[in-house]
């Protein structure tokens, strides 16, 4: 069967940013289909904190509002070392003027796509089908054909006005345009460990997010929900098997904090970690956006956060055209203010997090350390860094470009 009518935008993918692409294109009253390769939502655990700018973004879905009941407020965050405990603390606070939301809100990523799509529902009309896998596309003046592979085995042909490929690393869409996706691969995989000890009981000054420099092993620790999440780089050389010698899980979690008895644990999971753009965001009536664009490692929760900037960003371009507001060259806009953000700053700043809490030598622990006590120690500094790390700062460098 091939769906002829043109008049609809098609999404792969319905992750944060797919559907959060549906929903804005909702709201502005354009049509559109996502197509979803599970046959539900998935419910990975990946991320779990939203910056205040995307909370700002998701409010009037009703969704930061429903973000904070499920999940949890953190107005700070900080930064430790084993022996000194806290190095700087930083509250979201100075950004009360910035930001209708100044904290950051710890939530398990997978309730936003269940509150989206419930909200998407909630409009009638939504074409949310899962089971649906897109494989290739094709496109000419007219639209935008989407070959997608149905539950049953079969194949359809789903034609738009527009594609948006939001279907994660692997972007079948990113692929199927020849679009390169440049950067590199790290060579430790990072490991995330859930457990429900208490850890704000034994370091009653933590905050819901602590990043722990260590020049052998550094850490974070974020609480979500009735549980918190230790991450911990491993080393190139280990095995998968090795990683997941539970005694050897106990070692890492012991060097976190030491406890008399071992920890719970509830899940435990390996990823591997990239740092790569694609080179190009747009060909012709297809785009992409979100980890189809671009990946970075988890320090400073910018991927998915990234992601759905580029969701909106992208969705209100294409209202704007959709209804005879501005031409089609406005969709070239997109690239040009999202594309330099992925590499100049989320990247960057990635990066660097990493470098941080990773130095070896005693002077590059120094220069972290003083950098942290000049930005805490000065007010103006303060805003500047937080409006960095909130992810503000990217938003407004990416509306200064014009053209
Ligand atoms: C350990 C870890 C912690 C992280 N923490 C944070 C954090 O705190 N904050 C943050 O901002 N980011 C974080 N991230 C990154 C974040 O998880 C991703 O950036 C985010 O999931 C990207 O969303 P997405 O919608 O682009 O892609 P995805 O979430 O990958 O969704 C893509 C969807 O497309 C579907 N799909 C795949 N192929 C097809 C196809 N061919 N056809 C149709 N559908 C398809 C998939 O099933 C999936 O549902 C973290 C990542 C990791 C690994």
């Amino acid at each position: 069967m091939v769906v002829t009518s043109t008049e609809r935008v098609l999404i792969a993918g319905a992750g944060p940013v797919g559907l959060s692409a549906a929903a804005y294109l909702t709201r502005r009253g354009i049509p559109v289909t996502v197509f979803e390769a599970e046959d539900r939502l998935p419910e990975n655990l990946r991320a779990s904190t939203f910056h205040p700018p995307t909370l700002d973004m998701l409010a009037p879905f009703g969704a930061s509002q429903a973000l904070i009941e499920q999940g949890l407020k953190a107005p700070k965050f900080q930064f430790r070392d084993r022996a000194n405990g806290c190095l700087a603390e930083f509250d979201f606070a100075v950004l009360a003027d910035d930001t209708g939301h100044p904290f950051r809100v710890q939530c398990e990523q997978f309730k936003l796509n269940h509150l989206l799509h419930d909200w998407l529902l909630a409009q009638g009309g939504a074409d949310v089908r899962f089971g649906h896998a897109i494989t290739a596309l094709r496109q000419n003046g007219d639209g935008v054909t989407a070959l997608v592979e149905t539950p049953d085995g079969g194949q359809e042909a789903f034609k738009g006005r527009w594609l948006i490929g939001a279907e994660g690393a692997n972007s079948v869409v990113r692929q199927a345009l020849e679009i390169p996706f440049e950067g590199f691969t790290w060579d430790e995989r990072f490991l995330v460990v859930s457990t429900p000890f208490p850890f704000e009981t034994v370091l009653p000054d933590l905050t819901l997010v602590n990043y722990f420099a260590d020049p052998e092993q550094w850490f974070f620790l974020l609480k979500v929900p009735g549980l918190w999440r230790a991450m911990f780089p491993t080393r190139p050389e280990e095995t998968e098997e090795e990683i997941f010698d539970p005694d050897r899980i106990e070692v890492r979690m012991q060097w976190a904090h030491a406890t008399a008895t071992p920890y719970e644990r509830t899940h435990t999971t390996l990823y591997r970690v990239h740092q790569r753009v694609a080179q190009s965001y747009r060909a012709g009536r297809a785009f992409i956006a979100g980890d189809a664009a671009h990946i970075n490692n988890p320090l400073g929760g910018m991927g998915m956060n990234g992601g759905i900037h580029d969701a909106f960003n992208l969705a209100g371009k294409m209202a704007a055209v959709w209804h005879g507001e501005s031409d089609d060259g406005l969709l070239d806009l997109y690239e040009k203010q999202r594309r330099p953000i992925a590499l100049d700053y989320v990247n960057s700043q990635t990066i660097r997090n990493k470098q941080n809490l990773e130095a070896k030598t005693p002077e590059a622990q120094q220069n972290f350390r003083n950098f942290l006590a000049e930005v805490s120690a000065d007010r103006r500094k303060t805003h500047d860094y937080l409006l960095r790390t909130s992810m503000i700062a990217s938003l407004r460098a990416a509306a200064k470009i014009t053209a």
